[in-house]
């Protein structure tokens, strides 16, 4: 998740192989579909499309990349490897 302390730079935005990210009040794709945006103050990450970049790499890629730390993982919402996972495929065979 993202937090205040972003500084809406855009790095994170390309290091995530999930196309996860999008700038704050921007409405967010999945499989070809429009949904609202899910934040209009900040940066953010859609939940639905977070794989904690798990599928492509050993580490989530966007928390080194952001110059502000304000990246941080979402102590509310911990997910499994195996749930990411099949988040991953999910989007695999929907699209992203
Ligand atoms: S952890 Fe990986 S998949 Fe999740 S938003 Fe960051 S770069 Fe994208
Ligand atoms: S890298 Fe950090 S400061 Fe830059 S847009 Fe992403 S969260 Fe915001």
């Amino acid at each position: 998740m993202i937090t205040e302390e972003c500084i809406a730079c855009g790095a994170c935005e390309a290091e995530c192989p999930n196309d996860a990210i999008y700038e704050a009040g921007k409405d967010w794709v999945i499989g070809g579909e429009t949904k609202q945006s899910l934040n209009d103050e900040h940066t953010y990450i859609v939940p639905d499309k977070c794989t904690e970049c798990v599928g492509f790499h050993d580490e989530p890629q966007c928390i080194p990349a952001c110059p502000t730390e304000a990246i941080i993982m979402d102590p509310d919402h911990p997910e499994d490897k195996t749930a990411l996972l099949a988040k991953k495929e999910h989007l695999d065979a929907v699209g992203r």
